[in-house]
């Protein structure tokens, strides 16, 4: 018997809304996508987008910009941040993170992350006092929340600055609460492979009016940043608006007729996703060889993607397993690879950000294994990606590793 092999597309997304297109058709019958063109009396998709946005995470201000990665850039430059001064943040995220920071003019310090992939609070303080660094870019990477009460008390404690990247959180909650709503600011990303699609764009939320007032008049405001409606009163820009430098990263009023209708079907896309994890976790329970990341009951998560270790194994049994599975239509990433390749890179990749090793991250990245679960994706699919992971784990698992050897000189890794 042949093997089964799955055929569906790991980077195929749904379509945009209907109510989505028809908005976004409007907006270029008229003409008018820059978000300061409007007519008389009229509001801007992009005003109103940022009012829903903010609404939707009970935030009191929210900006909406032109990516993630401009997101972070901005909030960093919002809450002050001085050439040269160092900024904590996770070891294991993606590369717009520390390039944000380098970019903004910071220097990456970068903290451990533990087994279920958050951040390590033990060594976070330490690096905190070693670095003397009062700002924390926080990844919650690939969806995995921290005990963020713990985090917040801990980083008052230490007189630490939380700006939380949200790109792989947005719908999700710690006890209840929004993630982005633990710190003093929030980015999220609407690039196409995140919870919202406008192709590239992102958020920046929050309920200080300083901050706001100063990511506004970066994002491009000019002086018409009272036509923002989740924005703080004009009377708050008066003391930064001539001192505010003008970094243009503008979301455009296409993109946010596209993403309106997107924030009102969160939650259903939300259920979706979770739909597919648990399948997945359901399916890979109990496989020897293979751990599970452990989600906290605290945790709502959004799982646009799956993580699992494969704790002890040697490159050479991950790569025959990456093999095995591409080929049995299963496309899966490694953190682990010497080199970066397409979205996946490490922190010791990242040259321009120098690091010192981080054992405990380097050891979890050796062993990690992430995959996306897109929302074109059944239940049924997701019952069979577990059962083709499943097979490989355990026979991949048992084989060896001369055998594997063997195997490598004779089939190419997917990329
Ligand atoms: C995608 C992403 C970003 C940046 O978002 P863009 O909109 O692509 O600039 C930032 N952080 C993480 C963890 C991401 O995955």
């Amino acid at each position: 018997m042949t093997p089964e092999r799955f055929t569906g597309s790991f980077t195929q997304q749904e379509p945009i809304p209907e109510e989505g297109i028809e908005a976004a058709v409007a907006v270029l019958r008229h003409g008018r996508l820059h978000r300061y063109n409007t007519a008389p009396g009229e509001v801007a998709e992009a005003a109103l987008l940022e009012e829903e946005f903010a609404e939707l995470t009970g935030a009191k201000y929210a900006l909406a910009v032109a990516s993630g990665g401009y997101a972070l850039g901005c909030a960093l430059r919002a809450v002050g941040l001085k050439p040269g001064e160092p900024v904590l943040t996770n070891a294991f995220t993606l590369a717009p993170v520390p390039g944000a920071i380098a970019a903004a003019g910071g220097r990456p310090v970068f903290v451990e992350v533990t087994d279920n992939l958050v951040l390590d609070f033990v060594h976070l303080e330490q690096q905190a006092k070693a670095s003397g660094a009062r700002i924390l870019m926080l990844s919650h990477m690939r969806g995995h929340l921290c005990d963020m009460e713990a985090l917040v008390a801990l980083c008052d404690r230490l007189g630490v600055t939380i700006i939380e990247d949200c790109a792989h959180t947005m719908g999700a909650a710690w006890k209840g609460v929004p993630s982005g709503r633990h710190g003093l600011v929030a980015c999220y990303s609407t690039q196409t492979y995140k919870h919202a699609n406008s192709g590239e764009g992102g958020f920046l939320i929050s309920d200080d009016a300083q901050v706001m007032a100063r990511a506004i008049v970066l994002s491009g405001s000019y002086m018409l940043y009272s036509r923002h409606r989740a924005a703080p009163g004009p009377e708050v820009f008066e003391s930064i608006r001539l001192e505010t430098p003008n970094v243009s990263g503008r979301m455009d009023n296409l993109r946010a007729a596209i993403l309106r209708p997107q924030l009102r079907t969160l939650p259903d896309r939300v259920a979706r996703w979770n739909a597919l994890y648990r399948e997945m976790e359901a399916g890979l329970a109990n496989t020897h060889g293979l751990r599970l990341t452990h989600r906290p009951e605290e945790e709502t998560y959004v799982a646009s993607s799956f993580q699992f270790l494969l704790p002890g194994w040697s490159p050479t049994r991950i790569g025959a397993f990456l093999a095995r599975t591409g080929a049995r239509g299963v496309e899966l990433k490694w953190f682990g690879a010497p080199d970066p390749v397409a979205f996946t890179s490490r922190y010791d990749h990242w040259a321009y950000a120098p690091s010192t090793p981080l054992p405990q991250t380097d050891r979890i990245l050796a062993e990690l294994i992430d995959m996306r679960l897109p929302l074109t994706f059944s239940v049924e699919d997701a019952a069979q990606i577990a059962r083709i992971i499943r097979a490989e784990v355990l026979a991949v698992g048992q084989a060896d590793e001369a055998d594997l050897q063997a195997e490598a000189l004779n089939v190419k890794l997917p990329d």
